[in-house]
């Protein structure tokens, strides 16, 4: 029997005794009071590791699924370019929106900052909830699209810190800018041979300021424009993942 048309389920990390290991919390739950799965029932089982098997249901109770471990499972090939997203923090459903969008479209890792415009203001108590909020729809969103591993998210960061992150080898550093004039991602990414890494900036509700744009110029960035209409952010950056990818092989099959 193949995996295909299997459940997937997904735990923090699998855990195995002598072949078995167990499903607990609200994947648990998900599986005996929604799915109404029980012993006897296949599924796959995968972990923030990319590790993942089919397995058998033994025991099944809200609480805990025991499962056995029948056989370890090919993980999806890795893109072919690691995509990170400079995020500026948005609103509650526009930043909920975005972390799964591009989560499926296969980024890599996310960078949320807060900058001049940034609307949303975050306490440290607030910033710890919403980071682990996010981290939660981008497992939810791995599992869904079959991702092997999902989108690593980092703690909230001030722009002016990101910024000093430095420029490496085989790098293209874009910064989404709608008053940019002059070049478009269409020129970048012809101008681009072989990218091994890219890294996308995308402001908040409120745009960047000079000064900020003037800041990315200097730590390597390229302010490029997405076209004359004004997108909203999480629309320029699932926008930006999607057009990075396809030109990188990310959306081709083989
Ligand atoms: N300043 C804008 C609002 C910012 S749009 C206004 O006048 O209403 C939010 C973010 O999406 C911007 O900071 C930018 O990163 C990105 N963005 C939106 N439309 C864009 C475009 N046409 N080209 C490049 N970036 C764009």
């Amino acid at each position: 029997m193949n995996n295909k048309g299997l459940r997937r389920f997904f735990v923090d990390e699998i855990e195995t005794t002598d072949g078995a290991s167990s499903i607990t919390g609200s994947e648990a739950r998900h599986i005996t009071r929604v799915l109404r799965m029980g012993r006897g029932d296949r599924l796959v089982l995968m972990d923030s590791k990319g590790a993942r098997f089919q397995a058998l249901i033994e025991s099944a109770s809200p609480k805990e699924v025991r499962v056995v471990l029948e056989k370890r499972l090919p993980r999806p090939p890795p893109s072919s370019v690691d995509i990170t997203l400079c995020q500026a923090v948005l609103k509650s459903r526009s930043m909920d929106y975005l972390i799964q969008k591009t989560s499926e479209l296969g980024v890599d890792l996310i960078f949320p900052f807060s900058s001049k415009r940034t609307v949303v203001r975050l306490d440290e108590k607030g910033s710890t909830k919403k980071v682990q909020r996010w981290r939660e729809i981008a497992q939810a969103a791995a599992k869904q699209s079959d991702r092997a591993t999902p989108a690593k998210i980092r703690s909230i960061t001030l722009f002016e810190e990101l910024m000093a992150t430095c420029e490496g080898k085989d790098v293209l550093q874009v910064i989404l800018w709608e008053e940019e004039g002059a070049r478009d991602l269409k020129d970048m990414f012809k101008a681009s041979s072989s990218i091994k890494k890219f890294v996308g900036v995308v402001g908040p509700e409120g745009g960047f300021t000079q000064q900020e744009i003037s800041l990315a110029r200097d730590a390597g960035f390229i302010p490029v424009s997405l076209g004359n209409k004004i997108l909203r952010a999480e629309t320029a950056a699932l926008t930006l993942v999607a057009i990075a990818q396809y030109e990188c092989g990310g959306l081709s099959l083989g």
